[in-house]
């Protein structure tokens, strides 16, 4: 868990530097183009406002993809350079204190799921599958196999 004691933040800010075991994010992924196996690396500053804490810094995590389109696999590096998160202390939407503790994790897995490609390719222009690979064209398919032709003009 990534957990800020919100006794150390009364006399001044808290710098929290580490890591978050993949285990702990637990993102729930049905996807299997995209797996979320290395751990989140975090570099973050807390401060405690009037009734809120502001949490500011960088998330970087990188996932293990699949590209939808060639089946190759690749590492994508998600990185929150600016991250900030406003968490209140008091009223409905106040963020719940355990032993003076606020649990950071289930914001930092939130909002790092925004950041994953819903359609992963390991690049933007990716080909997809090699020309042998194609479905066999037959006189119905002139589209496709100009299409094939084109991207073997592309790879020139
Ligand atoms: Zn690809």
């Amino acid at each position: 868990m990534l957990l800020v004691n919100l006794r150390h933040l009364e006399a001044r800010e808290i710098r929290l530097e580490g890591e978050l075991a993949a285990a702990e994010l637990d993102f729930g992924l049905r996807d299997e183009m995209i797996r979320a196996e290395q751990p989140l690396r975090y570099d973050l500053t807390v401060e405690k406002m009037h009734d809120a804490l502001l949490v500011t810094g960088s998330l970087r995590l990188i996932l293990d993809c699949q590209c939808v389109r060639c089946l190759k696999s690749f590492e994508q590096r998600l990185i929150l350079e600016d991250w900030t998160c406003h968490l209140p202390l008091a009223g409905e939407e106040k963020v719940s204190v355990n032993n003076d503790c606020v649990d950071l994790t289930p914001f930092v897995r939130e909002d790092i799921l925004l950041e994953f490609p819903p359609h992963p390719l390991c690049k933007r222009d990716c080909g997809g599958l090699k020309k042998g690979q194609a479905p066999k064209t037959g006189g119905k398919d002139i589209a496709a196999s100009a299409a094939w032709a084109e991207l073997d003009k592309l790879k020139l």
